[in-house]
C-alpha cells in the first residue's frame, strides 16, 4: 500500500464492512414513503408549485427500461426483450408522460432544464434513429443545445460504434458513462456480462473521446469469482483509460429480491477480508493517480465538475449519486423514476404495466411520495454533509435551522462514542469530522442520525408495486 491511504486497523474496517445499511441517496428512504397514487399526485403538483417557479433550473432523469440480456448482478428496474416494437411502444408512453408534465408547466411556468440523464435499463440499445426519436420526445421541455450536462449510461456490448457515439454527440450528449463492473474474464463470465477492455479501447479512440467533455466508468466489487489480485488488475486497466470519474460500488447481493442473483454461487463471492482489501486497494490506486474523493465510492479528476463543486461548496447528494448542486429539483420520468424536490420525493410505478395503465388513463404514473417534515430536513442536511463534505459544523447547522445542535442530537452524540473510539470520527467544539477511516465508512456515521433505523432500510426494497417488475425470468442459456 502506498502512503496515500493510512494503514487501518483491519478488524475495525471489517467490523463496519459487515454492517448493512442505507447509502442515503435519499432521506427518508423509500420504505418511509407513502404508497398512495392519489396522494402522490397531489404531492407532486404541490411540490412543483412550491419549488419550481418559471425558469427555475432543474435536472431531468429519463428511464429506458429495456435491456437485451440479463446481467446476473443487476438491481436495476429493467425488462429483458429484443422486441424493438416494445421499445417504440414504450417511447409513445413516455411522450404521454411528457405531455402531462407540459400540462403542469402551463399552470406553474416552464422550468429551465439544465441537465438530462439517460439511464435504465439500457438506453444505449437504441440505434441512432431510435435514439434521436427518444430525444425528440423530450423536446417540449428540453433545449438540448443549451444544457450544462447531458449524460447517458452505455452498455458497451451491443451496437455501440463510432457512428452511435457521433449520434449521441449530435443530439447533445456531453458525458458518457460505461458500465464496466470488472475486466477479469472469469468474473465477466460469472455475471454474464462480457465486455473485455479491448471493446472499450476500440470505442474510446481519440476522435470519439474528443466529442465528450466527460467519461465515467462504473466498477463493482463483491462480484462472484472476484479476487483481490483480479480487482487490482481491473483498476489498473481502468486507470490506463484515464476516465474523468470512477464509481466503485459494492455489489448489493439480495437474491431474495433479485432471483437472477441465485444463478451464481454464493461461495464464489469474495470474503469480507477480501472486500476490505479491495476497497482499500481501490482508494489507494485512485488517490495515487490524481483522483479526488467526491464521497462514498465516487472519485473524480480535479478538473471534473464534481471535484470543482466539492472544492467550492455546492456539491449535492442526489438519487442519481452526486451533482454539481445547480439544480435542487430533479424530475424523473419513466417507470421507477424518482422526482426530488427540496422538501418532497415522489416516485413512479416500478411495473411497466402499471406505468402504461396510468398513462392510458391520462394520469401521471405516480405511486408513492414523501413530504419531509422539519426533523427530516434537519437530519437529511446533517447526513448529506457527511456524504458530501466529510463532516458537519455545529455553527452552520445552527445558523441554518435555528437549533442547538448538541441539545437536539444528544442521543446521536452518545451513539457516536463507539465510532469515535473506533477512530471513525473526531468531535470537538466546532463540529464532527470524519477521519480517513471514517471516509471509508461514511454511511455508518450517517446511520447514527437516521431516525428511521436500520431495520426499516432492510425492508426498503419490499415495495408492493415493484414485485412483478423486479422478479423477472432469466433465460441463462441466452447470456454470453
Ligand atoms: S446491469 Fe445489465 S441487466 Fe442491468 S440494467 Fe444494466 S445492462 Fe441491463
Amino acid at each position: 500500500m502506498s502512503d496515500t491511504v493510512p494503514i487501518f486497523d483491519a478488524q475495525i474496517v471489517k467490523k463496519y464492512e459487515r454492517r448493512r445499511g442505507s447509502w442515503f441517496t435519499s432521506y427518508p428512504y423509500q420504505s418511509q414513503w407513502r404508497e398512495d397514487p392519489c396522494t402522490a399526485d397531489v404531492d407532486f403538483a404541490e411540490a412543483l408549485r412550491r419549488n419550481v417557479p418559471a425558469g427555475a433550473p432543474v435536472a431531468l432523469y429519463v428511464h429506458f427500461p429495456y435491456c437485451l440480456r440479463q446481467c446476473l448482478f443487476c438491481q436495476c428496474v429493467m425488462v429483458v426483450s429484443q422486441d424493438r416494437t416494445l421499445y417504440r411502444a414504450y417511447l409513445d408512453k413516455l411522450a404521454a408522460e411528457i405531455a402531462l408534465l407540459v400540462a403542469h408547466f402551463e399552470k406553474t411556468g416552464f422550468p429551465n432544464v439544465r441537465e438530462v440523464h439517460f439511464g435504465g435499463g439500457s438506453p444505449s440499445i437504441l440505434d441512432p434513429d431510435e435514439f434521436r426519436h427518444f430525444a425528440s420526445i423530450l423536446s417540449p421541455i428540453v433545449d438540448f443545445k443549451t444544457l450544462d450536462e447531458c449524460a447517458i449510461e452505455i452498455d458497451p456490448r451491443f451496437g455501440i460504434d463510432a457512428d452511435m457515439m457521433r449520434a449521441y454527440h449530435e443530439v447533445g450528449i456531453n458525458r458518457i458513462s460505461f458500465g464496466i463492473q470488472d475486466f477479469d474474464p472469469a468474473v465477466q463470465k460469472a455475471i454474464a456480462r462480457v465486455n473485455p477492455p479491448e471493446m472499450i479501447e476500440a470505442l474510446l479512440v481519440p476522435e470519439v473521446r474528443a466529442l465528450f467533455t466527460g467519461v465515467s466508468f462504473d466498477i463493482l466489487y463483491g462480484l462472484p469469482k472476484q479476487t483481490r489480485e483480479g480487482h487490482r488488475a481491473t483498476m489498473e486497466r481502468v486507470l490506463a483509460f484515464a476516465p474523468d470519474r470512477v464509481n466503485v460500488c459494492l455489489l448489493g447481493h439480495r437474491p431474495d429480491i433479485f432471483p437472477h442473483q441465485r444463478a451464481y454461487r454464493e461461495e464464489d463471492l469474495p470474503s469480507t477480508e477480501d472486500l476490505v482489501r479491495m476497497r482499500i486497494d481501490t482508494i489507494d490506486l485512485l488517490l495515487g493517480h490524481g483522483y479526488g474523493r467526491i464521497g462514498l465510492d465516487h472519485f473524480a479528476k480535479p478538473h471534473d465538475v464534481l471535484s470543482v463543486a466539492k472544492r467550492e461548496g455546492p456539491l449535492m447528494r442526489t438519487v442519481l449519486g452526486y451533482s454539481r448542486g445547480r439544480c435542487e429539483t430533479i424530475l424523473g420520468v419513466g417507470p421507477s423514476a424518482i422526482s426530488t424536490f427540496p422538501d418532497c420525493y415522489t416516485q413512479n410505478y416500478y411495473s411497466l404495466d402499471k406505468y402504461t395503465e396510468c398513462l392510458d388513463q391520462g394520469r401521471l404514473p405516480l405511486v408513492r411520495s414523501c413530504i419531509l417534515d422539519a426533523d427530516d430536513l434537519l437530519r437529511r442536511h446533517v447526513i448529506f454533509a457527511f456524504i458530501t463534505h466529510e463532516g458537519v459544523s455545529f455553527a452552520e447547522v445552527e445558523g441554518r435551522f435555528g437549533v442547538d445542535f448538541r441539545a437536539t442530537f444528544t442521543e446521536e452524540l452518545k451513539g457516536l462514542r463507539e465510532l469515535e473510539a473506533d477512530g471513525l470520527v473526531e468531535i470537538d467544539d466546532q463540529g464532527i469530522r470524519l477521519t480517513p477511516l471514517g471516509t471509508i465508512n461514511t454511511r455508518h456515521v450517517c446511520a447514527v442520525f437516521d431516525r428511521y433505523g436500520r431495520d426499516s432500510y432492510l425492508q426498503a426494497r419490499d415495495l408492493g408495486d415493484g414485485r412483478r417488475s423486479l422478479q423477472r425470468s432469466v433465460n441463462h442459456a441466452a447470456t454470453p
